[in-house]
């Protein structure tokens, strides 16, 4: 898994995909940069996503509000007062840690536990053993998956209490009975707000305190009334945006899965109080969908519904994708209530309602969101893609099988040799198909390492022209996934790759 994943982050910087921010100076920790082919592929997903929301449906509108807001925002929408990371740090290791997420670890040391009766087991019963029945009878497993419960319980409640005193014991406790950091020796627990601070104007006692936006809902909201007046937007409806959020992260780990800049692309579905959860359901079940279009693998994804829910929610779930480190959370959908929209209200002094004419009422519609990081579909996209193939010639090729629909270059245009007229028919296909697509002209090295280049580069078709071109005006198109070669027609050459890239 380490492996696969160290993979993953040496071909991003080595195919021009993801270099790691200020690199000269050795970088800046979770933050990234996107190179020539990488800012292709993020804006590849951006348009799939802005495609599948905004242009299918009629009732949803795009925004691009701005990063700076009105700081009263962030009191409205609770990040001031509640969007925290609880902190503790070790004294002897000096290292910090998020205190949720090390309880997390403490309780996946029970969870390795179980697997470890599981495995003994096993080898005791051969093929009389039933997993699943050993799973809910065994005296021991019963007893840890209890003691994980209770930790993870007792865990929330104080948080959400704002006991951090206990999340302390709690730590301290866990370490004398499953140590993780060898050490007793730790601070209290403290809450850390994670959005980052800056200043508008220039003199010290004028200068008004602003927050880089930690998420883009709050842009959407805030316009709200804008956009539905001025669209003349009926509910049920959706505005929808993509752009930047920043999040001082103090876990930042695991390349661009977690960063402290990062793109989200968002949308807010507007509707009448008491139909949230049948639209919760659907936009769950929608999402999922467009995630499946991409033919990355039905087992890949699951869904994992919150118990434990936000200041603001009355249902939320994630989208969790099988990343190379595990499943993990790749898109929320919310059920948000009124909370965002009432709040502003209430800050702001102006109404923030809807007047219904099909029920003749007026009020604070519910709102459903769906949120997921551009970044981190970057990476789900990637890593799902690297592969590394054995071929029947007993080597191997390096393999980044994009869809096709998302590749950064379509095509890439390889004259055989670079002399008899070659490269000039080469150029005017690529001067052709430019217009359509990002293509590519290459006519260094021999052309079986041309093609390999492109596999690796994740291009989805390579184009030959040989000397046989000359005399028929045909070419050879190769398949990246197959490797399969085939003759067509120059002319023919945009239709076949558009019916392989359009959707
Ligand atoms: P996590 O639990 O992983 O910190 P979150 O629950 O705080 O995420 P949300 O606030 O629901 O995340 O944000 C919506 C989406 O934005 C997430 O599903 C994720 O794809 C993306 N996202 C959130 N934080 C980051 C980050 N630091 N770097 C990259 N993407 C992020």
């Amino acid at each position: 898994q380490d492996d696969q994943f160290k993979k993953v982050v040496s071909h991003a910087k080595e195919y021009g995909y993801v270099f790691q921010s200020s690199e000269i100076y050795d970088g800046l920790s979770a933050v990234y940069d996107y190179a020539q082919n990488g800012v292709e592929l993020k804006k590849n997903i951006r348009d799939y996503w802005w495609k599948a929301m905004v242009q299918m449906h009629e009732n949803i509108v795009g925004l691009d509000a701005a990063i700076f807001m009105h700081p009263t925002t962030w009191k409205a929408s609770g990040h001031i007062d509640a969007f925290n990371d609880p902190l503790i740090d070790n004294k002897d290791s000096k290292k910090r840690y998020r205190a949720d997420v090390l309880i997390e670890d403490y309780v996946g040391k029970l969870d390795a536990k179980i697997e470890k009766e599981v495995t003994k087991a096993q080898k005791r019963f051969g093929d009389a053993f039933d997993k699943e029945q050993f799973l809910a009878t065994n005296p021991r497993v019963l007893g840890y998956k209890e003691k994980g419960e209770a930790i993870l319980k007792r865990m929330g409640q104080s948080l959400e209490n704002e006991d951090l005193a206990d999340v302390k014991a709690l730590i301290e406790e866990l370490e004398i009975v499953c140590p993780l950091s060898g050490s007793k020796n730790w601070t209290d627990v403290k809450q850390f707000n994670l959005m980052f601070g800056t200043k508008l104007g220039a003199s010290a006692d004028t200068a008004m305190d602003l927050y880089l936006r930690p998420e883009t809902a709050q842009g959407i909201f805030v316009n709200f009334l804008n956009v539905q007046k001025t669209g003349r937007m009926k509910i049920p409806f959706g505005i929808a945006q993509t752009g930047k959020a920043f999040r001082n992260e103090i876990v930042a780990r695991q390349f661009i899965f977690r960063m402290r800049e990062f793109e989200q692309m968002e949308m807010q579905f507007f509707v009448r109080p008491g139909t949230q959860k049948e639209w919760y359901e659907e936009w769950k079940q929608t999402r999922l969908k467009w995630h499946l279009s991409l033919g990355m693998g039905a087992e890949n994804y699951r869904f994992h519904d919150h118990e434990k829910l936000a200041h603001y929610a009355d249902a939320a779930a994630d989208i969790e994708f099988k990343f190379p480190f595990g499943f993990k959370e790749l898109e929320g959908i919310h059920s948000r209530t009124d909370f965002d929209l009432s709040s502003h209200e209430k800050y702001s002094g102006k109404k923030l309602q809807y007047f219904d004419p099909e029920i003749n009422e007026r009020y604070v519609p519910y709102v459903v969101e769906t949120s997921i990081g551009l970044d981190r579909m970057f990476l789900a996209v990637f890593s799902n893609s690297l592969q590394e193939e054995a071929l029947e010639n007993g080597t191997t090729r390096t393999v980044l099988k994009l869809p096709a629909v998302l590749a950064p270059t379509k095509a890439a245009v390889l004259p055989l040799v670079k002399k008899d007229g070659l490269p000039e028919i080469a150029r005017q296909i690529v001067d052709e198909l430019k217009w359509d697509f990002n293509v590519d002209y290459d006519e260094k090295d021999a052309v079986g390492r041309r093609y390999r280049r492109q596999d690796a580069a994740g291009t989805p078709f390579c184009i030959t022209v040989d000397h046989d071109t000359l005399k028929d005006q045909s070419v050879t198109i190769r398949y990246r996934d197959t490797m399969e070669q085939q003759r067509v027609k120059i002319s023919e050459l945009k239709e076949i790759i558009k019916k392989e890239v359009d959707v």
